[in-house]
């Protein structure tokens, strides 16, 4: 039953133990963990339905955890801090919930769950957790500013709705990629304004774009794909500031508009403007061995049909055009050589990313520096929590970011 309270001064018409901003998967967590405490909870989102990424994720599928999950598998300007929570709620916790409703589910590749069925299922399963924990969920709901207060209740959060009193307060309102669904910077903007360092977000996740030259080179090829590994060089960075960047083995797809597919997604997150590729165009294989046997053909044509076994027809014609030294009538040894060299380590700048619009996820966000890597308490402000994809975790490609969502969400519902 709502009651009025007074607060530091200011009228307050309701008052929980706790509110959630943000009805995400981080929020939504944390919610039904907080409830279970008999906590008075009180999810709060201006959107008009509860996790509206849980529903577009996974292709429909909602990719919602992976086997392998590790702290290695995350950046973050700490790539330490991930640790405590990811070991406090893991993927079989998680797992032990989705059997627990009944949802059929299978693993697709390299450890990523996703359901048989519908993403739905996962927000089902949420929002019937939610209810069981008696938290409150209010939609539709802006959220005008949180403010301390002093009292008891240490916290007002003031809404399109009427003021609420509080004295946690936990900020769950993801990241700014896909503001067409309702993506903003409240949560930053929350933590700057408690006196928080925010990591610059950035577009994780998402596609490249190539400058002109290389866009006319390669972008009518749009819709070719192989496997490659992806990486990054040290060109054009500082030395000595970033996580270093993994290599993935993954496929890459050429676009209208530049580089996509898993390898490139993943190599983004680590990518930074001018930065160059390298990519591994036959990983593993000798792809010219067979010209070097005695008495073997060493001309053009012998250089295209040993192509054409390794990438789509258009891509490897192309190819063979673009490296002068494949055209020879008679490829010496050394050509041989740089040829192959040149396919294990195609090397392309590019000129951008597709932004937030089509990123998956935002790197960057609350410092983890700022927070108790235990409870995701603001180390500064007791009562104030940053769960989820504001803070500076980014997950990998794989089921990992929801991870991350369960296990921050589940360590401050444990303590706000
Ligand atoms: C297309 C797509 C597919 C994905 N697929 C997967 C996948 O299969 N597996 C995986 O692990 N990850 C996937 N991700 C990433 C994953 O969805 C996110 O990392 C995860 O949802 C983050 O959870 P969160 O609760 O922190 O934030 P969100 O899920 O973004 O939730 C934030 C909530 O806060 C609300 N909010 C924002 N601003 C305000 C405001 N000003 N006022 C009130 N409410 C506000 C939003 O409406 C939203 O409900 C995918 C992402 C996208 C975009």
């Amino acid at each position: 039953m709502p009651r009025d309270s007074r607060i530091g001064g200011v009228v307050s018409s309701r008052s929980f133990d706790v509110v959630i901003l943000g009805a995400g998967a981080a929020g939504l967590m944390a919610a039904i963990e907080a409830g279970k405490r008999g906590r008075r909870t009180l999810v709060l989102d201006h959107a008009d339905q509860p996790g509206k990424k849980i529903l577009i994720s996974g292709g429909g599928r909602c990719n919602f955890t992976n086997l392998h999950t590790a702290p290695e598998n995350f950046l973050s300007d700490n790539p330490h801090f991930a640790r405590s929570a990811l070991a406090r709620y893991t993927p079989q916790d998680f797992i032990a919930l989705v059997e627990k409703h009944g949802i059929p589910y299978h693993e697709k590749t390299l450890g990523q769950l996703f359901c048989d069925g519908s993403a739905r299922e996962i927000l089902s399963l949420l929002t019937r957790e939610l209810a069981t924990a008696r938290a409150t969920i209010e939609l539709g709901t802006r959220i005008l500013s949180v403010r301390e207060t002093g009292a008891s209740r240490r916290f007002t959060v003031e809404t399109s709705a009427g003021c609420i009193g509080t004295s946690s307060v936990v900020v769950a309102t993801g990241g700014l990629s896909i503001p067409k669904i309702g993506a903003t910077g409240l949560g930053y903007d929350i933590a700057r304004q408690f006196g928080l360092a925010v990591v610059e977000p950035r577009p994780a996740l998402v596609p490249l774009t190539l400058a002109p030259e290389d866009d006319a080179r390669w972008c009518d090829l749009s819709g070719v794909s192989t496997e490659v590994i992806a990486g990054t060089s040290t060109d054009g960075i500082p030395r000595g500031r970033r996580q270093p960047a993994p290599t993935f083995r993954e496929k890459l797809l050429i676009t209208h508009r530049g580089l996509s597919g898993p390898a490139i997604l993943q190599i983004s997150s680590y990518w930074r403007p001018g930065q160059t590729l390298s990519i591994d165009l036959a990983p593993g294989r000798e792809v010219f061995a067979p010209l070097l046997a005695a008495k073997a053909r060493r001309d053009a044509t012998a250089a295209a049909s040993v192509i054409r076994t390794l990438l789509p027809a258009r891509w490897a014609e192309r190819w063979l055009a673009l490296h002068a030294s494949a055209a020879a009538k008679d490829l010496s040894n050394a050509a041989i050589a740089t040829l192959e060299g040149q396919l294990h380590a195609w090397r392309i700048t590019p000129a951008g990313t597709e932004g937030f619009a089509k990123a998956e996820v935002t790197a960057g966000g609350v410092s983890t520096r700022e927070l108790n890597p235990k409870t995701l308490e603001a180390l500064r402000c007791p009562g104030l929590f940053f769960i989820g994809e504001v803070v500076d975790v980014t997950g990998w490609l794989g089921g990992y970011n929801f991870q991350w969502a369960w296990a921050s969400g589940f360590c401050a519902g444990q303590c706000a």
